[in-house]
């Protein structure tokens, strides 16, 4: 069924009784062309560009949960391609220009919102390694503006700009850049892809993969075993225990990030703002509720919660900026794994094992890369070599010393 304003219209007439369910609930044949493991973003979207872009529909999406229950339901929504280093920044570039052209494409309102990302400085330093980054952007085509004092303050009046250690000085700011209802990415990728004939097989973990003489050939699950002639990872935060069931050891660790959102609040902001003296980043939802998150809590874990420390070190940094922000309640939050890699870029690659192809290391900054991602690895999958953009992406890419390291933090994937 396709959406439309007259469709809602058409079904107001009849009490809305007449909308048909967005995706079927299909049991598992039992062999496909290709199966994805992991029903977030990547997976789905990567399902979507099989069936579109390759023709390729004999596919199916294995998610031990319900879809949207991971990280792709998790995250606070920011959708940006500012990046300094070529390895990342053509890739991040084709994701926002297909997240612009997302609705039309799925039929779906994922309310895409570029309302501008805006990073801000505190010092002559931080000023002149935010130019360095807009001036890459800007050398590889894309939107990038430096901001200064005077500016700021008219757009964001609240903010603490004479704040004693932390003076706001300026800023750099993507307008493309914005804020996209998560969920809704995922279930339109659903939808969309299961259109298309791919199985979208919720409630299906797999437990194990099986290989014969070397090669994989399907997966053991918990609706049983099914084969495939070739198996594509996207498990996000869970890509280390999914790869260890195939032998394969990965460069990246887990971690917990959390979220936080607001009790519904007036209109105030309307960017997406960074803080560049410690780890801090809101928006509003339309529902008038700041959504904001910091740091990743620092240690190992796959639990999806995190601790007070870094409760009261998200409200300190919030406060340093907005020292308003004492005065809202704060309604609830949540926490995500994950798959942080040791150097804060991500793998979209084949691997050492016949058919098995892995999409993994997204950090916390795999949401806004959900469409070139999933366009990206349907392109490996389809084709067996990696996208133009996705080149540097390599697995081996650690072991033959050409790290896409963005930050400069080296071999440390908790300060990534
Ligand atoms: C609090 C938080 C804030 C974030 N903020 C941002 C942001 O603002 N911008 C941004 O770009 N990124 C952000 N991220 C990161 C982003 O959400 C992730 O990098 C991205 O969603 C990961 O890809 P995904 O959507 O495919 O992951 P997921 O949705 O986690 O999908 C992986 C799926 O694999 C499934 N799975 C795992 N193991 C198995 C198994 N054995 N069998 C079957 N299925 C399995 C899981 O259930 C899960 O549904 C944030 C993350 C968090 C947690």
């Amino acid at each position: 069924m396709r959406y439309s304003a007259f469709s809602v219209f058409r079904n107001a007439l009849d009490k809305h009784r007449g909308w048909s369910s967005a995706w079927r609930f299909p049991e598992p044949k039992p062999h496909y062309d290709i199966i994805i493991v992991g029903g977030g973003g990547h997976g789905l979207a990567t399902a979507h560009y099989l069936a579109k872009e390759h023709g390729i529909t004999n596919v199916a999406v294995l998610e031990k949960g319900y879809i949207g229950s991971g990280n792709v339901g998790r995250n606070t929504t920011i959708i940006r391609s500012n990046y300094l280093l070529p390895g990342n920044n053509p890739f991040y570039e084709l994701s926002l220009k297909l997240w612009e052209g997302l609705e039309q494409d799925l039929n779906y309102n994922a309310m895409v919102s570029q309302r501008g990302v805006l990073n801000l400085y505190h010092s002559d330093a931080q000023q002149a390694a935010y130019t360095r980054r807009g001036n890459g952007m800007r050398l590889h085509g894309v939107d990038a503006e430096m901001l200064d004092r005077a500016q700021l303050k008219t757009m964001l009046p609240f903010m603490d700009f004479d704040n004693a250690r932390f003076p706001i000085l300026g800023g750099l700011i993507q307008r493309r850049g914005g804020t996209v209802r998560h969920d809704a990415v995922a279930w339109g990728y659903a939808r969309a892809a299961d259109a298309r004939g791919v199985d979208v097989i919720q409630n299906c973990e797999v437990t194990g993969i099986r290989r014969e003489n070397g090669r994989v050939v399907g997966v053991e699950t918990s609706k049983g075993f099914i084969g495939c002639n070739k198996l594509g990872l996207a498990a996000a935060g869970n890509s280390s225990r999914v790869a260890e069931m195939a032998g394969l050891k990965l460069p990246i660790e887990s971690h917990v990030l959390q979220a936080f959102v607001s009790e519904g609040l007036k209109p105030f902001i309307d960017h997406v703002v960074i803080f560049g003296a410690g780890h801090f980043y809101v928006s509003q939802s339309d529902k008038g509720g700041l959504v904001f998150g910091g740091d990743i809590d620092g240690y190992n874990s796959y639990a999806q919660r995190g601790n007070l420390a870094i409760v009261e070190h998200v409200a300190e940094a919030g406060l340093a900026m907005i020292p308003a922000l004492s005065r809202i309640r704060y309604l609830r939050s949540w926490g995500g794994v994950m798959d942080m890699s040791m150097d804060g870029s991500p793998i979209i690659d084949c691997t050492p094992i016949d058919n098995l192809y892995l999409n993994a290391g997204w950090c916390y900054g795999g949401f806004k890369a959900t469409p070139a991602s999933g366009f990206c690895f349907a392109h490996l999958l389809a084709r067996g070599e990696p996208h133009s953009v996705t080149r540097a992406m390599r697995l081996d890419r650690f072991e033959r010393g050409y790290a896409i390291d963005e930050t400069g933090r080296g071999a440390q994937p908790n300060l990534h």
